[in-house]
């Protein structure tokens, strides 16, 4: 049995559970073991419900009044019992800040290791091989799991594509009684959301991202006059962030978010490894820059070497008289 451990918000399933049932089809494929979705909170009912529609055996809710707002500790004692319980083949969770809040957590509970950050899996023979990435992605590490199941690990945002997930299931739902040992030694004080305009990139089907090619902070108008005209949302390569031209939410690379758009722009982007961990599963990968040899050309799917500042006008040109028309 693979498990994985749905992750939403204001009743909605947030993207990375679609990259986790990717994960978690994939394997399932591979291994043959059935899968379980478990969903925590209330209103897990209706997300259960919906999650039964995809390709997967199961779905278990879990509900319970701690749960309104999502509690690690409540988390953690509810997916130890179920995982002592049941022992199965691998527990999937999202490399997200809730994720990386209760996961470790309940590795440490049920002693046993935890294979953070994981963008790829393999099968060898009859094992399975999890690889991550290491020294702020410079690396890969492949990491074999050896003695008996169950396996933790957790799924970079990103690394599997969402819009591949198979549906088509007829799940069967199982409603979880939940009794909570005590009252949770931490709670929820206060939601800070993010400041206006801000896009959550790890969801974005477009994403238009600029670089130091921009030369100044009011040139970046250029990068959102035509993430504006094509509908997409805009990123940006980390000394742009560094000048405080954008807020770090919007740096897309090793130490800002991983993304995984159908459409990403880069434009006077050079392409340095720490920028492309966090862009290259992108679908499709448009580079402009005027240096021919910019690595950012290795990734990109199309390139137009030339001057941004000549390109990008026209280009948003374009798209608005599409719009028009
Ligand atoms: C620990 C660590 C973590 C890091 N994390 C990140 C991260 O998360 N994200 C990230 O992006 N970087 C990160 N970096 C920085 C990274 O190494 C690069 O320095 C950075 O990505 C470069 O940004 P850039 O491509 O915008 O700038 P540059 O490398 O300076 O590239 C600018 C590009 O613009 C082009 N250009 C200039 N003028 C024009 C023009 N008129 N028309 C067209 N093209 C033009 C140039 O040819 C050049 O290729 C990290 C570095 C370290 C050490």
């Amino acid at each position: 049995m693979i498990f994985l451990v749905a992750e939403h918000k204001d009743n909605k399933l947030k993207p990375i559970t679609s990259e986790l049932l990717v994960f978690a089809q994939r394997v399932s494929r591979d291994f043959n073991q059935p899968i379980t979705a478990l969903v925590l909170g209330s209103g897990a009912a209706a997300l259960g419900a919906e999650l039964a529609g995809r390709k997967i055996d199961r779905v278990v809710t879990a509900e319970h009044e701690q749960l309104a707002e999502y509690n690690p500790d409540a988390y953690v004692e509810i997916l130890k019992g179920i995982i002592e319980k049941e022992k199965p083949f691998l527990v999937l969770v999202g490399h997200t800040t809730q994720g990386m809040d209760f996961a470790p957590r309940l590795a440490v509970a049920l002693r046993m290791p935890l294979i953070a950050g994981c963008v790829e899996y393999e099968k060898q023979g009859e094992r399975l091989v999890l690889t991550r990435q290491i020294f702020n992605a410079k690396m890969n590490m492949k990491t074999a799991l050896h003695g008996d199941p169950p396996y933790l690990a957790t799924a970079s945002p990103g690394a599997f594509p969402a819009d591949e997930v198979e549906s088509g299931g007829n799940a069967a739902t199982v409603s979880l009684p939940v009794t909570l040992n005590g009252t949770p030694r931490r709670k929820l004080v206060e939601r800070v959301e993010a400041p206006k305009g801000t896009a959550d990139l790890s969801s974005a089907p477009i994403i238009v991202s600029g670089g130091r090619g921009l030369k100044e902070k009011q040139n970046f108008n250029l990068i959102f006059e035509l993430a504006e005209a094509m509908g997409g949302s805009v990123g940006a390569s980390r000394p742009v962030v560094d000048a405080e031209w954008l807020p770090r939410e919007y740096q897309v690379g090793s130490s800002g978010q991983t993304v995984s758009p159908r459409l990403y722009f880069a434009i006077g982007i050079s392409g340095a490894i720490q920028h492309l961990v966090g862009m290259q599963t992108a679908r499709c990968i448009v580079a402009i820059n005027k240096d021919a040899e910019a690595p950012i050309f290795k990734v990109a799917h199309y390139g137009i070497v030339d001057d941004l500042f000549k390109v990008v006008p026209a280009l948003t040109k374009i798209f608005k008289d599409l719009k028009r028309a």
